[in-house]
């Protein structure tokens, strides 16, 4: 039978068949059945964690070997499958080169994004599957040129996962580097068994005995390479959502203020309806920022914003010298509450920017909201009682109940 270049040989194969006594071969089947076990239990609970394509692919790659284990060792699989039936030897070619073909989609999908060559990623794809055209050739002593082209194409696929790998590292890939390390005892293997075809001219007699603990190698060190890539991935998700969530409070925070913004505080609106809301507005704010220039009116408006956040309504600044109020106190506190932030937007102003020549007053809309009563509908409410408040003098709160839900 012929895996590579290299005839897998009769006494390798026949020692495997020696079931009744325990030796090294059928320890080390052993062992590399348990790893093997082992590597399928762990992809699948990172997959559970982390839905990465790859651990489907070395899942795929890991049963294929371990198909491949026990159709190389003595254990009996019905008649169909003896150990030294021609079916017994196609299962083994057949594991041998999907154990092959799957590296490709494993090793796109596994190595950090943009570490792959922009031209090798396709070929990584579906071109592996080719190879289970030429299995055939490793089976029967057909036409020379159709086991030329089965070495070829192995020899190809060789090729691309070296220079995929070693591209990969050369962009600062470090699942590269586990891969190199994890493929270098097969590469060895493979490496001695071309030499002794090659320049010696004999079969590589400890072939499979070397390639099993070489298979072992590449398991574990893959199983190390997978651990430190979902580590990463994991703390770039965490980064990512990190992200994403003070993109959020930037998109719902007055920047002068700190205080909610208008989307903020229709969210809150909606998400539990207050008993009143109000609107509070500056007097003559215009004539400040005329007088003491604008970095001034910005002190004012952020005095006023600490004024208004420091009680029990939710506070937000809706516009230029606006902020909105929520109110979620009892109905028959609210007046009283509105009332005291009002004023308290006189004296912290007076307090904070001492430079001002003259105090400085706010008026107030005021409603009452009933369940059903829309965000728009309440504001267009406070917003009518804030103009009766502006007209009737400024300096007040005007308090009427809403008509409209
Ligand atoms: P009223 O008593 O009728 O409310 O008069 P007002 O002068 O307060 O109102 P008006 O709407 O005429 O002026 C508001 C001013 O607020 C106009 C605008 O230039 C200023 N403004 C808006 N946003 C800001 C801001 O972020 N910083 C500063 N400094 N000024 C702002
Ligand atoms: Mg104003
Ligand atoms: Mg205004």
């Amino acid at each position: 039978m012929v895996l590579w270049g290299t005839a897998v040989p009769a006494r390798a194969q026949s020692s495997f068949a020696d079931a009744t006594t325990m030796n090294w071969d059928g320890a080390l089947t052993g062992m590399f059945l348990g790893l093997l076990l082992f590597s399928l239990a762990y992809n699948a609970a990172f997959f559970a964690l982390l839905r990465e394509r790859f651990l489907i692919w070395q899942s795929a790659r890991t049963l294929s070997y371990f198909a491949l284990a026990i159709g190389l060792s003595p254990l009996a699989m019905g008649p169909a499958l003896a150990p030294d039936s021609f079916a017994r030897q196609i299962w083994i070619c057949v594991l041998f080169d999907l154990g092959v073909v799957f590296s490709g989609p494993f090793l796109r999908a596994y190595l950090e994004p943009g570490t792959v060559h922009k031209r090798l990623y396709p070929l990584l794809g579906w071109p592996p599957f080719l190879i289970l055209l030429t299995t055939p050739a490793a089976l029967m002593a057909g036409p020379p040129l159709y086991f030329a082209i089965r070495s070829a194409v192995l020899l190809a696929m060789l090729a691309l996962c070296i220079a995929t790998v070693v591209i990969a590292i050369a962009r600062g890939s470090r699942t590269a580097r586990y891969q190199a390390a994890a493929w270098s005892g097969i590469a060895a293997v493979y490496g001695v068994s071309l030499f002794h075809d090659i320049v010696l001219h004999t079969p590589f007699e400890l072939f499979l005995f070397a390639l099993f603990p070489a298979l072992g190698l590449e398991v574990m060190l893959t199983a190390f390479g997978i651990l430190d890539r979902l580590v990463r991935l994991r703390q770039e998700r965490q980064e990512a959502r990190a992200q994403a969530e003070a993109m959020r409070v930037i998109a719902h925070t007055d920047p002068l203020t700190g205080l909610p913004n208008r989307r903020a505080i229709e969210a809150s609106f909606n998400d539990d309806p207050p008993v009143a809301i109000a609107i509070v507005d500056l007097d003559h704010f215009k004539a400040i920022n005329d007088h003491h220039g604008h970095d001034v009116g910005d002190r004012v408006i952020f005095a006023a914003g600490v004024a208004l956040g420091s009680g029990s309504a939710l506070a937000a600044r809706i516009g230029g010298e606006e902020f909105a109020l929520l109110f979620r106190c009892e109905a028959g506190e609210v007046a009283g509450e509105a009332e005291r932030l009002r004023q308290r937007v006189g004296a912290y102003i007076a307090q904070m920017v001492p430079s001002l020549k003259r105090p400085v007053t706010a008026s107030m809309g005021l409603v009452h909201i009933s369940r059903d009563t829309s965000f728009g509908a309440a504001m267009k409410s406070a917003d009518i009682n804030l103009y009766a408040a502006k007209e009737s003098g400024r300096d007040r709160v005007v308090f009427i109940e809403a008509a409209a839900a």
